[in-house]
């Protein structure tokens, strides 16, 4: 399982497709991305390989200097095109990728069926941002708080990335115990598993630690902070080796 994520002035879409191939001896069984192009949110995900991924993205206009892509290890729903990441949420705002398990997403899913909410996968990743969505709204907060509360609400192991298309200059990222680093250009980030998908474009990284998130985006400093008490963390950039 893997993640890539972009954000700049490049096209997304290759970096994505050659990072997630990058990351194909992590293992999987299903390959999605969404990309977003300054005005429509593009989503192309399906069972198979990335490959696959490559022949029904087709289909879109791959477009878009923002985007997220994803390798899945399905850990509940079995491995298909629906239950593949990227999910989105009820308002069709917001798009997750995860690797990872929320434990607790039973009694979460629940909780957001009486209040509404509508699930067309099987998978816990789909709780967990409909769960965000439901704290954006409820208590009027901006994503990356919301992501905040949504995680102080969950048991399990995550790398995550959130994108939100009323929002979207920017790219919400969180882990526990799954890895998760940044790639650090000039205006412009990669978010990845580990550096091989980014080592060619810079050799500045940013690795998160456990129960740490980031609000990656291109007009504001890059922040670190710690999930469960807000404390504000140092970026360590660390310089890779090409
Ligand atoms: N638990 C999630 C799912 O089954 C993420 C799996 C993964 O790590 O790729 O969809």
């Amino acid at each position: 399982c893997g993640i890539v994520g972009y954000i700049g002035h490049r096209e997304a879409y290759p970096i994505i497709i050659k990072g997630l191939k990058r990351l194909e001896y992590r293992g999987y069984d299903s390959a999605g991305l969404i990309l977003y192009d300054g005005i429509d949110l593009k989503l192309s995900k399906t069972k198979g390989k990335v490959s696959d991924l490559e022949e029904i993205s087709k289909e879109i206009s791959t477009n878009g200097t923002i985007g997220m892509g994803h390798t899945r290890w399905a850990t509940h729903g079995v491995p298909n095109d629906v239950n593949s990441h990227p999910h989105m949420s009820n308002s069709g705002n917001l798009a997750i990728i995860h690797n990872g398990i929320i434990e607790n997403y039973e009694p979460l899913k629940k909780e957001l069926i009486k209040r509404g909410y509508v699930f067309h996968s099987d998978t816990d990743t789909e709780v967990l941002v409909n769960l965000i969505e439901e704290v954006q709204k409820k208590e009027k907060l901006k994503l990356g708080k919301a992501v905040q509360v949504a995680l102080n609400q969950v048991v399990g192991a995550y790398a995550i990335c959130v994108f939100d298309k009323q929002n979207p200059d920017e790219i919400i990222v969180a882990r526990l115990g799954s890895p998760l680093a940044i790639g650090v250009g000039e205006n412009e980030f990669f978010i990845a598993s580990d550096a091989s998908p980014f080592i060619e474009y810079t050799s500045n990284a940013i690795y998160l630690e456990d129960e740490e998130m980031a609000i990656v985006s291109l007009d504001k400093p890059l922040k670190i902070r710690k999930i469960k008490d807000d404390t504000l963390v140092d970026p360590y950039i660390q310089e890779l080796q090409m």
